[in-house]
């Protein structure tokens, strides 16, 4: 069990890596602020792909964004009608396009259901 939890102090260690590459960008970039609703409170490293999803893109920077506590828990849940303010969907959508057909095809198919209903006044 030794090389198992061996791999794993290695993932958490490059993933420490590319969370603090992120950040050092954002802070150079002024961009240290929640990329998909701009708040500044309570930052977190989120996940577009999940870990446990795609444990091979975890440590991959262009999966994961800064994020406030709210918005991470709206992406996590599925929360529609927070995800299609995001203003960095449309990020969001390409990265997906370009790395998980079903998760992208889901989302496509969750923002439009969250329209539909929209319009119906459900
Ligand atoms: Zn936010």
């Amino acid at each position: 069990m030794k090389s198992v939890s061996n791999k794993e102090a290695g993932l958490q260690r490059s993933l420490k890596n590319v969370y603090s590459q992120i950040d050092e960008r954002a802070h150079d970039e002024e961009n240290f602020c929640c990329w998909s609703c701009g708040s500044h409170q309570m930052l977190s490293h989120s996940h577009i792909l999940g870990r446990d999803l795609r444990k091979d893109l975890m440590c991959e920077p262009g999966n994961i964004i800064l994020q406030c506590d709210e918005c991470h828990e709206a992406w996590e849940k599925r929360t529609w009608k927070k995800i299609v303010k995001f203003r960095n969907l449309r990020y969001i959508l390409h990265y997906l396009e370009q790395n998980d057909d079903v998760v992208f095809w889901a989302v496509i198919e969750g923002v439009n259901e969250h329209i539909d209903q929209k319009k119906l006044g459900i």
